[in-house]
């Protein structure tokens, strides 16, 4: 042992004041844990030292085979409704919390172990997770983080020096993820599927604590709470959609109370715009396209409103009905407003008038079926705000419907306060250059699998600045040749 002995100062609230929550429970010992990729920037952040993480003793800690001092390892009680149909108990079949951190800034984190082996919550799962899916959990996260999303973040990616059977066999591995917490509608779920009220009630004055303090001393502090997470939910899955994320698999136990994005499985940025965009091999009938994804924030908001109730009012339900009703129903208002405004700052404008909803609504009709990429389309755009049309209007298979938008639009410049060069560039720092393109993470997840990590490395460092375009990189700008087909994303794997 180096005097650089891997440390963490845990302060594990969950396991402290919410008993009956959670099991306790250890990770499967690994045969071989070896770091994959590891996070230095993340790891500063949180006050660690990652010279003595990226050890054999790091390796250990992050596969799940040894829990280090001051840990609480335990697996979260959860249920959910997966593709609209309810399941009493899901929780972490595969998954550890291992603790909570403070960051530098005092902010509180989770460390959890994704793939660290079965637990009581396992049913007929082998508790493990493959290098592919991890790596790309790992490399989304990062994207969207670097995009400016909420979103769950990955500390470290280890083998486990085993082999797992999927289609084939392929490399055991784990997932150490950082997450303001892990709690999710279905977290509050699984009390009230089982009309635990008291423990809706103590999970519901924790999450208040934990994540909207400014509640804790309100009058009507859980119908506050249902506001304040549709409010977060609303702005998460507004930038889902400007910039052409799907998520894929929105669950109500994928949907947490902290308003961050969480477990990216099958999920994919569109390469051309497209609303019923869907990736996933299992949503075959598009519940979780990519236009549908704030009709499903909304009924997955309802369901966290359904458990809800017998706090706002407990003697009298169709009041309880009535109020969280209303909060709900504001849902639609506030997306529409929040998805325009970004909107509004895509398309180069610092000024609001009536007129920009439908303006932006006849942009989308105008890019409807022509097969535009959803990317390249906003940066080229910006190159119209200067005046240079013509490599906006080539993205279109017919452009004639778009360059009388362009008439619409360029009038519409002529009232906003920004010169064209100040436009353009305020364009060029909400439009992403660089995303996650479906086929570059393919190859680097076959390459990663292969043992060769270096496409996976330069992507990441491709996608840790996405606004930025930089020279050599015009390779990772443009959406996938033709022969790549139609992309397929897969669940749990
Ligand atoms: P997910 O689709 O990853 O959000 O997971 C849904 C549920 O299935 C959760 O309860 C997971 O813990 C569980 N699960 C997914 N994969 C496995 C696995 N390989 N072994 C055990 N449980 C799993
Ligand atoms: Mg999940």
């Amino acid at each position: 042992m180096t005097n650089h002995d891997p440390k963490f100062d845990f302060d594990n609230t969950y396991a402290r004041e919410l008993e009956g929550f959670y099991v306790p429970w250890q990770g499967a010992k690994a045969p071989a844990p070896t770091i994959v990729q590891f996070n230095d920037e993340l790891a500063d952040d949180l006050g660690l030292d990652s010279d003595a993480l990226k050890t054999a003793d790091g390796a250990a800690i992050f596969a799940g085979s040894v829990a280090p001092d001051g840990a609480a390892p335990l697996a979260q009680a959860y249920a959910g409704h997966q593709f609209g149909g309810f399941s009493e108990q899901l929780g972490d079949g595969r998954a550890l919390l291992l603790g909570e951190l403070l960051d530098k800034e005092g902010a509180r984190f989770d460390l959890h172990l994704k793939g660290s082996g079965r637990t009581p919550f396992s049913r007929g799962g082998d508790g493990k997770a493959v290098l592919g899916p991890v790596l790309r959990e790992y490399l989304m996260g990062e994207a969207m983080h670097a995009l400016g999303v909420p979103t769950t973040r990955a500390l470290a990616a280890v083998t486990t020096g085993e082999e797992v059977v999927r289609d084939g066999m392929k490399p055991g591995a784990v997932l150490a993820r950082i997450a303001s917490s892990h709690l999710r509608v279905g977290t509050f779920q699984f009390f009230a599927a089982r009309k635990e009220w008291d423990k809706v009630r103590q999970l519901a004055d924790y999450a208040i604590d934990r994540h909207y303090p400014e509640l804790a001393q309100t009058d009507d502090k859980y119908l506050g709470f249902l506001s304040a997470v549709l409010e977060n939910q609303a702005q998460l899955v507004a930038k889902w959609l400007h910039l052409g994320f799907v998520h894929g698999v929105m669950n109500t136990d994928n949907m947490t109370i902290s308003g961050e994005t969480i477990d990216y499985g099958p999920c994919a940025f569109v390469d051309e715009y497209d609303p019923k965009a869907v990736f996933s091999s299992i949503d075959r009938d598009g519940r979780y396209a990519f236009g549908n994804q704030p009709v499903i924030a909304q009924w997955n908001l309802t369901r966290l409103a359904e458990t809800l109730l017998p706090l706002i009012d407990a003697d009298d339900s169709e009041n309880a009905i009535r109020l969280a009703t209303n909060v709900i129903n504001t849902f639609v208002g506030r997306y529409t407003e929040i998805w325009t405004n970004g909107m509004r700052a895509k398309i180069g404008l610092a000024s609001v008038e009536e007129g920009d909803g439908d303006l932006i609504n006849d942009m989308f009709t105008a890019m409807d079926g022509q097969k535009v990429d959803y990317t390249l389309f906003f940066r080229h755009l910006a190159h119209a705000a200067l005046g240079k049309n013509d490599e906006v209007i080539a993205l279109f298979e017919d452009g004639t419907k778009f360059e009388s938008w362009l008439t619409l639009w360029q009038d519409r410049l002529l009232r906003d306060p920004l010169d064209p060069s100040a436009r353009a560039k305020a364009m060029n720092k909400v439009n992403p250059i660089y995303i996650p393109r479906n086929h570059r993470v393919e190859e680097a997840l076959v390459a990663a699998e292969a043992d060769d990590l270096a496409p996976f490395t330069k992507l990441l460092e491709v996608l840790s600045d996405p606004f930025t375009k930089r020279a050599g990189l015009d390779a990772y700008e443009g959406p996938a040749p033709e022969g790549f087909g139609p992309y397929k994303t897969f669940c749990g794997t």
